[in-house]
């Protein structure tokens, strides 16, 4: 199994890389984001508790979040390995997903990070919010306050990673083509 955490600040492309890479590797694409829109959309309680948070632009609890996830993974017991987009964004969860890959003889191969300056990611965000329909890309504060979110409780991950010599920078500027050039080096060797 390849099981890859997609990691980098909201607006740095994971999702639009997760697209094209999981079809290139055959891999299953969890991204948190998105669940939590689709229970949004369909009036879910989870849906309820998640929208609350992300109006703001602040993290949904860790208990949720990861009893979520649990539950993605186990939706996809033939999977090749996963991409995780969006997840982990807490040492709480990185935790967790490493008891679940553990529970399933496996484990997290790499942690794959877009590097993208902070005023570029905001413009970026602005710009998707004008199609995307997401609440949280329609507002400057809600962006900002996901941005400082990030540096507040995600972006210690890195080391977390690193300490494990499993992560891997990439530079997020650029055509999404060159972006998924540069990440195949990374899937490639790992
Ligand atoms: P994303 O689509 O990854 O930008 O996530 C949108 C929003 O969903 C975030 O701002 C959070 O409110 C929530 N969210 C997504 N993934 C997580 C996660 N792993 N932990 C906590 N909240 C999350």
């Amino acid at each position: 199994m390849k099981n890859i955490v997609l990691f980098g600040p909201p607006g740095a492309g994971k999702g639009t890389q997760a697209e094209v890479l999981k079809e290139k590797y055959q891999l299953v694409h969890i991204s948190t984001g998105d669940v939590f829109r689709y229970n949004i959309k369909n009036e879910t309680e989870l849906g309820a508790l998640a929208k609350s948070y992300m109006d703001k632009g602040h993290l949904v609890p860790d208990e949720v979040t990861i009893k979520m996830l649990n539950a993605e993974v186990e939706k996809n017991p033939e999977a090749n390995g996963f991409i995780f987009d969006g997840f982990p964004r807490t040492e709480a969860q990185a935790e967790a997903l490493s008891e679940l890959m553990d529970e399933k003889g496996s484990q997290i191969n790499a942690m794959v990070a877009l590097e993208v300056d902070d005023e570029v990611l905001v413009g970026r965000l602005i710009e998707r919010g004008k199609s995307s329909g997401r609440a949280d890309d329609a507002n400057e504060e809600v962006i900002r306050e996901r941005i400082a979110e990030y540096y507040r409780k995600t972006d210690i991950l890195k080391s977390y990673y690193q300490a494990q010599d499993k992560y891997y920078g990439v530079d997020g500027v650029g055509s999404i083509e060159e972006i998924t050039e540069r990440l195949s080096e990374v899937f490639d060797r790992i």
